[in-house]
């Protein structure tokens, strides 16, 4: 059975997800590949545990957005962003606002922890699009949206796709496919 990709204003997206514990190993394992199919599908470069209703702090990541490319697949359980440095303003998407872009302040780089599947620690610095990867997704997790940081202008001028998505949810009906003037939707 498949994953259904979750959409703004699912109540799941508000919601703030669990640790990953070591008893959840064998769904963990379970769910990563269903999580990588949704997000490849999406044609996103990160997805969060919640965006498929998932509830649990897990991110899955290729920011190549091949599906070949399996080599760039990684995943992050219970990360957590332990240094910020600089800021960057730019255009994110996310696959759970299908059709917004808009410009949020991000730290410019980030050093992260997180555990992989096999329970080892890992710590990553990184810059550009990884650094907004962990920002983006560790929100998710936190019952965080981009329309929380986005500009009352920005707001205003989607304000009529964000009724249409409110609408779509409504009446329990997936919302149309558009594409996001940014190639890498998170
Ligand atoms: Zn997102």
């Amino acid at each position: 059975m498949g994953l259904k990709m979750v959409f703004y204003p699912d109540p799941r997206l508000r919601e703030v997800s669990k640790a990953v514990m070591p008893e959840d190993m064998t769904q963990i394992r379970e769910t990563v590949p269903r999580m990588f199919e949704v997000m490849y599908r999406q044609r996103g470069v990160g997805l969060a545990g919640p965006q498929v209703g998932f509830m649990r702090r897990i991110i899955v990541a290729n920011l190549t957005a091949d599906p070949q490319n399996k080599a760039e697949e990684k995943v992050f359980l219970n990360p957590q962003i332990r240094k910020k440095s600089g800021s960057m303003f730019e255009d994110e998407g996310c696959l759970s606002l299908p059709g917004i872009t808009a410009k949020i302040r991000r730290a410019a780089g980030v050093k992260a922890v997180y555990f992989d599947v096999e329970g080892q620690m890992w710590e990553v610095d990184c810059e550009g699009l990884c650094a907004k990867l962990f920002q983006h997704e560790i929100d998710h997790l936190d019952g965080v949206l981009m329309i929380d940081k986005m500009s009352a202008a920005d707001i205003k001028q989607f304000k009529p796709l964000l009724r249409e998505l409110e609408e779509d949810y409504k009446a329990k009906r997936e919302p149309k496919h558009r594409r996001n003037a940014v190639p890498t939707e998170l």
